[in-house]
């Protein structure tokens, strides 16, 4: 079974995000359970938590097939205490949304190291920054994202993620979300079949393909190697509809979401039908 979807619109209450992923076909969804601008979020009601798992099940979402994204402020390898500190006690509240509403996925980016401190330093602090999480939390698993590794970003090489998960105590909650356009952007060419099976093979050496716990489909504007996110409706871009079309056949890419963050979410249900129509 292929979970597909596209990082809906929760505005209004996360009720309304399964809602919106039922309306363009998806069969798995993610969105933000807070505003992924602010520090700040306002609790989420019994009414909020009820009305989301009450239209998840009535809508058919398998909570195998939901992956929250944390705030985009949040850097979990932030060389400063304080806003290390910061960064860490958001995360903790987004892990308790997600146990909340009965979320078994939530997926972040590494942090940055800002240039004030080594990668593995950084990495060191990402790992601790989980293990803090995970351990004031149950049953949310961390879900690490590969990035573009736009600025000093780390989590672009699949060696940087392996770090991480190798620092991490509670192994089997922790997981990672390849994001297509970010591998890409930084590096690995999956456009052709022969670059995109070398890719995932690559990933299972050095990660394993056990800890594949999401996708992101997404084509990129810029080229391989540039390092920079810039996301493409699929067949737009750099990439083409060659991973994509493998994706779907391959088995190993089952039971995990796999979720469209494409620019026009006026072509989320075409984008979801063909890619549904590729994995039959
Ligand atoms: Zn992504
Ligand atoms: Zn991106």
């Amino acid at each position: 079974m292929k979970y597909i979807g596209a990082h809906v619109s929760a505005a209004g209450g996360v009720e309304n995000a399964p809602v919106r992923a039922h309306e363009i076909g998806a069969t798995g969804f993610a969105l933000f359970t807070k505003n992924q601008r602010q520090w700040k979020a306002k609790p989420l009601t019994n009414e909020n938590i009820s009305l989301f798992k009450e239209r998840c099940r009535e809508l058919g979402f398998s909570m195998e097939a939901v992956i929250p994204h944390d705030s985009y402020l949040i850097n979990l390898g932030h060389p400063e205490k304080e806003k290390l500190q910061k960064s860490r006690d958001a995360f903790l509240v987004e892990m308790q949304r997600c146990e909340q509403l009965g979320i078994q996925l939530l997926n972040f980016h590494p942090g940055s190291h800002l240039n004030k401190i080594t990668e593995k330093e950084c990495l060191a602090r990402n790992a601790e920054s989980i293990n803090l999480a995970l351990g004031q939390t149950d049953g949310v698993k961390a879900v690490i994202e590969i990035t573009a590794g736009q600025g000093t970003n780390m989590g672009f090489r699949f060696e940087h993620i392996a770090e991480i998960i190798d620092q991490v105590d509670q192994k089997e909650r922790v997981g990672v979300c390849i994001d297509t356009a970010h591998a890409f952007a930084g590096g690995y060419d999956i456009s052709t079949e022969s670059g995109f099976t070398d890719t995932i093979s690559r990933f299972d050496d050095i990660v394993g393909m056990n800890y594949l716990l999401a996708m992101h489909l997404n084509d990129s504007k810029k080229a391989c190697g540039t390092q920079v996110d810039r996301h493409d409706s699929l067949g737009d871009g750099h990439i083409g509809w060659t991973p994509f079309e493998l994706i779907m056949k391959d088995d190993r890419f089952n039971g995990i979401p796999l979720i469209l963050e494409t620019p026009n979410t006026d072509r989320w249900p075409e984008e979801i039908a063909k890619l549904k129509q590729l994995a039959e």
